[in-house]
């Protein structure tokens, strides 16, 4: 087994000042991951947990610290008094997972005695939190009913994720054509999974030509059984290179990098893939909107329905108001779109702003008392 030292974490370029990266391992359940914990100004450390098939833990690492500085900035941005974490878990989630891991990984949450709570992310989904939850409080995303812990569960993320980035859609077609309907509009859907695939029929049942793409083809057999519009399938390869007007990201993070700046045939990128691009390959970002004149909606503002979903489950859920909370993405989106056109800024860099000014005011608070 390889080991993380504190070099390799430290040096990473996308290390940013994480208060604390765990390297778990149960060699006897198979199971191997790391726990990142970005930031807790503003609370105990919150994100969920990934079961990918990394070929090794440093690229888990390359996964972990940006997706767990992004919920730091997720978290701030939707007023939830939350930090920022991730958990990512090494291993092919149709073939790897067992009951038994997920029951080793509950009880090692549960040690951290509520330093880290999490939830569903890509490969771990409600019947894994379910089965959690027999263990631990730290996990939120439960299935409808209520538990010993007297926790009622909300249910599915995902689908309030769902909404929010679909608020997100419209705000960026208000933005470029001056209307927010997806009829006549065209869309790539890369990632038919939680969230694609309910964001991929909203957008063809509301009368979008679209696109989608998956690299398991179960996803995509499941997506044609669901989806009661056209769809057209395109290989997963050449997603981000499909003429559309938005480009839909709802699968792993990186989408924008140096390789694909130039390739994109798009008017803009908004969809629920966290991390599209990350602090070290930020230039991308800046070099679709200065060059290309790509729109791209800041991933942890335009995704943030599931971390809103949770959180309404930690103070009482209520469906209506997870509602009126999500779609508030919708206002956040307008102001960072309009501030960017104002500026002349990437719009990533209009809300990484506003966050850095909340964590220094609150951090400031907390010296003074
Ligand atoms: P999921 O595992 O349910 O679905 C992801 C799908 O993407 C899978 O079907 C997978 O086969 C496919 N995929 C992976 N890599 C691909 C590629 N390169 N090309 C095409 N398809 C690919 O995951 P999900 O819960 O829908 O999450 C998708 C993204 O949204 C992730 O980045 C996740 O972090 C983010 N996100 C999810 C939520 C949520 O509520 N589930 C909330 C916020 C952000």
């Amino acid at each position: 087994m390889q080991r993380l030292t504190d070099d390799t974490v430290r040096n990473h370029p996308d290390f940013d000042n994480h208060m604390m990266v765990i390297h778990i391992t149960r060699e006897r359940f198979g199971l191997e991951g790391i726990i990142a914990i970005h930031d807790t100004t503003f609370g105990d450390a919150t994100g969920g947990t990934r079961f990918w098939p990394y070929t090794s833990v440093y690229a888990a690492l390359n996964d972990v610290l940006p997706l767990s500085r992004d919920m730091t900035y997720k978290s701030v941005t939707a007023n939830v008094p939350w930090g920022g974490a991730k958990s990512v878990l090494i291993g092919d989630a149709e073939k790897d997972k067992t009951e038994d891991m997920v029951r080793a990984y509950a009880y090692c949450i549960e040690k951290l005695r509520g330093l880290f709570n999490t939830g569903e992310d890509m490969g771990f989904h409600v019947p894994d939190v379910d089965i959690m939850a027999e263990i631990t409080k730290h996990v939120f995303g439960r299935s409808v009913k209520e538990y010993k812990d007297g926790i009622v569960g909300g249910g599915d993320p995902s689908l309030s994720t769902k909404h929010g980035v679909l608020c997100g859609i419209q705000v960026v077609l208000e933005f470029l054509y001056g209307d927010k309907s997806f009829r006549g509009k065209s869309f790539c859907v890369q990632g038919v999974g939680a969230t694609g695939l309910p964001i991929a029929k909203a957008l063809s049942e509301g009368g979008g030509t679209v696109f989608i793409s998956d690299m398991s083809q179960r996803a995509i057999d499941n997506a044609v059984k669901n989806i009661n519009a056209p769809i057209i399938v395109v290989p997963p390869g050449i997603a981000h290179k499909v003429s559309c007007d938005v480009f839909v990201p709802c699968a792993g993070g990186r989408v924008i990098n140096e390789k694909t700046v130039d390739e994109f045939d798009c008017r803009a990128i908004a969809g629920s893939a966290n991390c599209i691009f990350t602090k070290s390959t930020a230039p991308s970002a800046d070099y679709l909107h200065a060059i290309r004149n790509i729109l791209v909606a800041p991933a942890y503002v335009i995704n943030g329905g599931g971390l809103i979903h949770i959180y309404h489950e930690k103070i009482g859920f209520n469906a209506a108001a997870v509602r009126r909370d999500v779609e508030k993405i919708r206002d956040r989106l307008i102001h960072i779109f309009k501030e960017s056109a104002l500026l002349g800024k990437p719009p990533y860099k209009i809300s990484d702003e506003i966050v850095e000014r909340k964590l220094h005011e609150e951090e400031s608070r907390h010296m003074k008392l």
